[in-house]
């Protein structure tokens, strides 16, 4: 790589945290407020690991406006556990639940559930390669009333999309996995029976899991469900049954305290639209870019972008690396060019590449 003054990582994840939350880890590496001590190698029973965690939870129930009717829990096992736990927990009645196919991780999610009770697909995009949401309106007749939820992926971190409107359940909980798109914009909690989010895109390290579930949910998985799978006996033991991932929960908490200093999340929602409104506003006045998602399903989060030539984007990624701008390869998958702009990016990162894409363009 070149000499270059700053590296911005558009990696989908893990990926880049807030500058100021990693110096302040930095900082407290050794030793946590003066205790000696790293919060690595502080007992999980400690006060002092109590305050953090306690604190990082206050901090995300302000940020999220999460109701005393829900429980928070920090859980292991990444956002592919969850596709199994949402089963063993949710399958209570019909043994049925309504999915809803707009991607890899909803795919993933629907084929662990269907080792476990009933899958309907309502709704799929995949005829179009996963470049929309299905519409709520002509699925709705499909939704069945007797099932134990609904699920969808709200933001496609592999495809670029993301929803505008909810599925409308009713009295069905709606589950939604919010892994790419958790604190980046406004979300109505109450809409949701459950949301979860593997930390590792915009909160911070991976191992950390974050499970928002409404109260009257828990305690309805079978005898026969191990006790690290089960949802109650995480709420009972307020998420310190047994060790838990403690030091990406103390740095999720340095990022929600970030978070509030930028003032809170309807602040990074609104930069999160610029960003990502200049950087697709650059891709639609391209001659050799383009955009393959329909415009109202377009990802705040994850921008995906193309010239239809593999050598060609290629060129692309590799001069974009050589300023700085790294890990704007698409998902293995589909190819082509992906830059996941999460809450850490600052629009200076964003402003930066679409200067380079202009400059690619003009040399061709
Ligand atoms: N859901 C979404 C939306 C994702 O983007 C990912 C991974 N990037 C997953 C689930 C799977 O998460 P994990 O790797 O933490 O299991």
């Amino acid at each position: 790589m070149g000499k270059v003054d700053r590296i911005y990582n558009f990696s989908a994840g893990p990926s880049m945290l807030p500058l100021a939350v990693l110096e302040q880890a930095a900082k407290e590496m050794v030793s946590y407020n003066n205790s000696g001590m790293s919060v690595m190698e502080m007992s999980h029973r400690s006060d002092g690991f109590g305050d953090i965690i306690q604190s990082a939870e206050k901090d995300l129930r302000e940020l999220m406006a999460i109701p005393d009717s829900y429980k928070v829990l920090f859980l292991q096992g990444g956002g592919s556990l969850q596709f199994s736990m949402i089963p063993m927990n949710l399958f209570r009645n019909s043994r049925k639940a309504d999915y809803i196919v707009t991607g890899r991780w909803a795919k993933n999610a629907a084929k662990e559930a269907r080792k476990l009770g009933q899958v309907n697909i309502v709704a799929t995009s995949e005829d179009k390669t996963f470049t929309y949401i299905p519409d709520f309106h002509e699925y709705k007749n499909r939704l069945s009333d007797e099932a134990d939820y609904c699920y969808i992926t709200y933001n496609n971190t592999i495809y670029g999309t993301k929803y505008t409107e909810l599925p409308n359940t009713g009295r069905i909980p709606l589950v939604a996995d919010i892994s790419s798109s958790i604190l980046s914009e406004e979300l109505d909690v109450t809409n949701f029976a459950l949301l979860f989010a593997g930390a590792q895109k915009n909160i911070g390290p991976a191992g950390l899991t974050i499970v928002i579930i409404r109260e009257d949910l828990l305690g309805f998985a079978p005898e026969s469900t191990p006790d690290m799978l089960n949802y109650k006996v995480h709420a009972d033991a307020k998420s310190l049954f047994n060790t838990p991932p403690s030091y990406s929960i103390y740095m999720a908490g340095l990022t929600f305290q970030w978070i509030k200093g930028q003032g809170g999340v309807r602040a990074l929602e609104k930069t999160n639209r610029e960003k990502a409104d200049i950087l697709y506003r650059a891709i639609d006045e391209s001659k050799i870019f383009k955009c393959p998602i329909s415009n109202k399903d377009r990802s705040l989060m994850n921008v995906i972008f193309l010239t239809g030539d593999q050598s060609l984007d290629k060129k692309f990624i590799l001069g974009a690396q050589q300023r700085g701008l790294v890990n704007l390869g698409g998902h293995r998958s589909i190819g082509g060019m992906r830059a996941s702009i999460y809450n850490a990016m600052p629009l200076d990162g964003v402003e930066r590449l679409v200067d380079y894409m202009k400059d690619f363009e003009q040399r061709l």
